[in-house]
Parts: C-alpha cells; structure tokens; sequence
C-alpha cells in the first residue's frame, strides 16, 4: 500500500496541541504507512488516513483480505475460554445490566455476557458481520459507532477489544462513550502500549502499523483523554485482564498438530514478560485499560 506523503495540520485528540511531527513509514508487511507524532503528549496517528468503509469487507472478517481478522467463528469454541475469564473479571466490578460490545463482530463475546445474565447490545462496521450476530439473536446497529443510535445514560459495561485504535475522530468517540455509559459505568479498553518496550524497540516494523488502525494510544495519554472526557479510577492490567490459563487454552484452536504445544511455552514467557517494567515501562506494549464514568 502507498500512502502520498503529507503534513498534518489537526489538533491533537489528547493534547489539544498541533506539534505533529512525521516520526516515519511504518516497515510492518511493507504497508509504508506514514506514522505522526505529537511531539506534546506523545500520541501517534497514521496520516492521511484510509475511508473505513474500504477498509472492512467480507475478505477482512473471513480472513481472506490482505491485512485481515482471522475469522472468529472457526476458532469461536477456543475463544470463549477468554471471553469467559474476561466476563469473569468484568462481573467483579458490574455484575450484571446493559452490555455493549463496540465492534462486535459475529457475536461470540456477546453470547458469553448474555450467558453469564447481561442484557447484550452490539456495533458492527460490518454488514456482513452484524448480519450473522443479528441472526444469533443479538440487537446490533450496523455502522460507524460515531452514527449509532444508542440511548444515554443507559449502559452499564462498553466494551473495545482492539478497537479504539481502529476509530477516527477520538474526541467525539470518548464524548459518546461517556454520553451512552450510566454515572459509574464501566469502560473496558483493549489496544496496544506505546510506552512499552515492546513497540519502542519494534520502530517501524511493530506489528501494529496496520491500515485500519488510526490512533496509536499509550498508557499515560489514554488515562489523558479519559480523564478529560469524563471518566475516573482508571485500573491499568498490564498484558490482559485474564489469567494466562485462559490464554493458553484459548490457543490451542489455532494448533493443527500437538508439536505446536511448544508455542505455549513462548507464550508463557510473553504472559510473565508483561507483568514486568524496565526503567519505568512494561516490557510488553498489551494492556487493558478499566475505566469509570464520573458519577
Ligand atoms: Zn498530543
């Protein structure tokens, strides 16, 4: 993919301030996307950016196009183990009400919170995605989050696993997010850590860098915006909120043969790398960011 080289000329969603420097081209799978950096707050964007409506097809959710989601419901029996375990975690804090899973897809991690006694809503880009959810029973609006009608003060979990990355217009994003969430509500995000060594030391060739993904967050100026749009009490999991059993028996639907075991070992060693800092920042760049609507 070719991107024609630009200057960004945007206010920063986090910071407010218009210090994009060019940092470079992404080298991840030769996408050459051009990475921006907020010289204030840190924030990185990709720019300019690809219309969303190109970018999630049939091919993208069957895995089939060329930067893809692998296709949920061949590996849908092995995911629930951490659909589970992350509900699990979830009811600690809400252990029932309105559930909305942002980016949905066909519905899998809806159908856990709906079995463990959530009222479960979902938003989908994709119609053909949000078509199979709908046919498994769940109500899903279909569309940008941005232009889905959801009523107020209404939600008591949000859910974005691996989403917020891929939305544009933040500001709006964390206002509606808000806006949708009951006083005390929680907000569940999942994106990747800038601030880790991980992403530092990958540069260019950090396995992020992909088309759909517009925003690239870190602990410090996510906690930012949130705090700016309303939200408090922000509990950081460094990795992911679950427990690595879960992880590891969730792999196993990607092993075609019992010698691909060893990878629970890498596995392992990533899950135990992630709960460890150097100088101050974790050596992974997972995280999962809990956060609560100011009452
Ligand atoms: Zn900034």
């Amino acid at each position: 993919m070719d991107f024609p080289r630009q200057t960004l000329n945007e206010i920063c969603p986090c910071c407010g301030a218009n210090l994009w420097k060019f940092l470079y081209n992404s080298t991840f799978n030769h996408y050459n996307i051009p990475i921006f950096l907020c010289a204030s707050c840190g924030l990185q964007t990709q720019y300019p950016r690809p219309k969303a409506s190109e970018l999630y097809t049939e091919e993208y959710y069957s895995g089939n196009a060329d930067f893809s989601y692998r296709d949920e419901r061949k590996t849908e029996k092995f995911d629930r183990y951490v659909w589970n375990a992350r509900i699990k975690n979830i009811q600690k804090f809400k252990y029932t009400g309105q559930f909305l899973d942002v980016g949905c897809s066909f519905g899998g991690f809806l159908n856990c919170a709906k079995e463990a006694g959530f009222d479960v809503t979902g938003v989908e880009i994709s119609p053909f995605s949000a078509k199979i959810a709908e046919a498994r029973g769940f109500k899903v609006f279909t569309g940008e989050f941005l232009d889905a009608d959801l009523p107020e003060n209404f939600f008591d979990v949000v859910t974005l696993v691996e989403v917020i990355e891929h939305l544009s217009e933040p500001s709006l994003v964390f206002a509606k997010l808000n806006r949708i969430l009951k006083p005390g509500g929680l907000l569940l995000l999942q994106t990747a850590n800038f601030e880790g060594w991980q992403a530092i030391e990958a540069g260019p060739s950090y396995h992020y860098y992909l088309p759909g993904h517009f925003y690239y967050y870190s602990e410090s100026n996510l906690k930012k915006i949130l705090d700016q749009s309303g939200f408090k009490d922000h509990i950081t999991y460094p990795g992911v909120d679950f427990s690595l059993s879960a992880k590891l028996l969730k792999s196993r639907g990607s092993f075609s043969s019992w010698f691909e075991y060893w990878k629970w070992i890498r596995i392992g060693i990533y899950h135990w790398k992630s709960k460890f800092k150097k100088n101050g920042r974790p050596l992974t760049s997972s995280m999962v960011l809990y956060s609560f609507k100011v009452e």
